[in-house]
């Protein structure tokens, strides 16, 4: 459908007033990265390397790494491409890690955490990164997930950047990382929310969970004071910060999001044209707004009818 001012999103995201807001894909394989492409997304803001490891009994050699990582890297040459490295536990049991039985997955072992126990497995998987890198010409990043404190951060730029990592971001996934966005940021090239597990750490409600959905809600007025605290310090650090959650693919949550100092969303194929015009709908100072009344309304409902009445008023 046209928006208001009769613009149609033609695969470069912007809003009305000509802000550029990059519209990425996330992606698990090679189909989605071709699904992408034809959906015309600006490059992949999450490549789920676990996604190539789900069956495996034993870690993938090198080669079948580095294969894996390039069919899902190779359609997207010459484009921006962030690999998140394992994001294994919880959700994501991978039974070549062998790790330990826990009574609260979600809060265990699981991330970036499985690598301080065996940082070869993540020198390995940077290796094969690398490797696919050059095999695709793709602009490949990579990020870290779960990560709780700066000093994670800097522990996994200083390993990623060792293995020859052009951009190095982390995931905020956990409230810790977004009350302490400012010193994350100083040590990174970037950072990605992952609004999936922020919600659940923010409202300690398990995402697997549905009689809990509503506390999942990304449109929680707490979420988003998270998120805002991430737009101040890309703002102050000169540095981006996205969206790689499910949040990202709701349109008019992605303008508040942009109102909030997001400056890419990266979300599942089929959602980004009706992002891409909703947000081409509206200028910035009317998604900041709009992100103004969300934030400060009393609950998830109240914080989407506020958005709506700000950018339809
Ligand atoms: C998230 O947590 O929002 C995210 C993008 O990661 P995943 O859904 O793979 O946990
Ligand atoms: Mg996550």
């Amino acid at each position: 459908a046209a928006t208001r001012s009769g613009t149609r999103w033609c695969g470069s995201g912007k809003t009305a007033d000509g802000h550029p807001v990059k519209l990425l894909a996330n992606v698990g394989s090679a189909a989605d990265a071709t699904n992408a492409i034809d959906a015309g997304a600006e490059g992949s803001g999450l490549f789920r390397t676990e996604f190539c490891f789900l069956d495996a009994t034993s870690e993938p050699s090198a080669d079948a790494q580095r294969e894996c990582y390039a069919e899902v890297l190779r359609p997207f040459a010459g484009k921006p491409v962030v690999v998140r490295t394992l994001d294994a536990g919880a959700d994501k049991p991978l039974p070549f890690l062998d790790i330990a039985a826990e009574p609260n997955p979600a809060l265990g072992v699981r991330g970036v955490r499985v690598a301080f126990d065996r940082p070869d497995v993540l020198d390995r998987q940077l290796a094969a990164i690398a490797a696919a890198t050059e095999d695709t010409g793709a602009e490949v990043s990579v990020m870290a997930p779960m990560v709780a404190t700066p000093t994670e951060a800097a522990w996994f730029a200083e390993r990623a950047r060792a293995a020859g990592a052009g951009r190095v971001g982390v995931m905020v996934e956990t409230p810790a990382a977004a009350l302490c966005a400012e010193e994350l940021l100083a040590e990174v090239d970037f950072a990605s929310i992952g609004t999936n597990d922020l919600a659940q750490y923010t409202c300690a409600a398990d995402r697997m969970t549905g009689a809990l959905a509503a506390l999942n809600d990304p449109w929680q007025p707490a979420l988003l004071r998270l998120i805002a605290l991430l737009g101040s310090a890309s703002a102050s650090q000169g540095k981006p910060v996205g969206v790689c959650g499910e949040a990202a693919a709701d349109p008019l949550l992605a303008g508040v999001l942009v109102g909030l100092g997001v400056s890419s969303l990266s979300m599942t194929s089929a959602a980004l044209p009706a992002v891409g015009e909703a947000l081409a709908g509206r200028s910035l100072p009317e998604w900041r707004a709009a992100a103004e009344r969300a934030v400060s309304a009393p609950d998830r409902v109240q914080a989407r009818e506020r958005a709506r009445a700000a950018v339809d008023g």
